[in-house]
């Protein structure tokens, strides 16, 4: 089997309430989010942070149909996305589906921080949301 996966790219927390997220976790990094960015076709709005080579990803939902809102109802706030760095993600998709698992959206779609995202279904992943990201240019 070839593995196009690389490092994890960042990870992704639901929470209720980004400005106040956003102190909290400057208490435990030591310092501050480096961006804020919206994603309205997704209804979230997000902001990043750096922790050595690490990037952490904060994820407030911006309506009631947002997946981040839906998640935090359901679930409560916490993690709620693992991403990894892939070099193709058309042939990652491909990849994948073969191997049997649920691609949530076969078009990478436009996510924060310049990348084109796709999304594993977590029914075919132990629970976990994966989502695969290559930068956009
Ligand atoms: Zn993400």
């Amino acid at each position: 089997m070839i593995v196009k996966m690389e490092k994890i790219e960042h990870i992704g927390i639901a929470v209720k309430d980004l400005e106040k997220s956003n102190e909290l976790f400057k208490g435990i990094f030591g310092k501050s989010h480096y961006k804020v960015e919206e994603v309205e076709s997704e209804g979230v709005k997000t902001s990043f942070f750096e922790v050595g080579p690490n990037k952490i990803e904060l994820l407030e939902g911006t309506n009631e149909n947002s997946p981040i809102t839906k998640f935090i109802e359901k679930k409560g706030e916490g993690i709620h996305h693992i991403a990894f760095a892939v070099e193709d993600i058309l042939s990652e998709v491909k990849r994948l589906k073969n191997e049997g698992f649920i691609v949530l959206n076969e078009t990478p779609k436009k996510g924060a921080d310049n990348k084109l995202v796709v999304f594993l279904h977590p029914k075919s992943t132990n629970g976990v949301l994966i989502e695969l990201c290559q930068d956009a240019n």
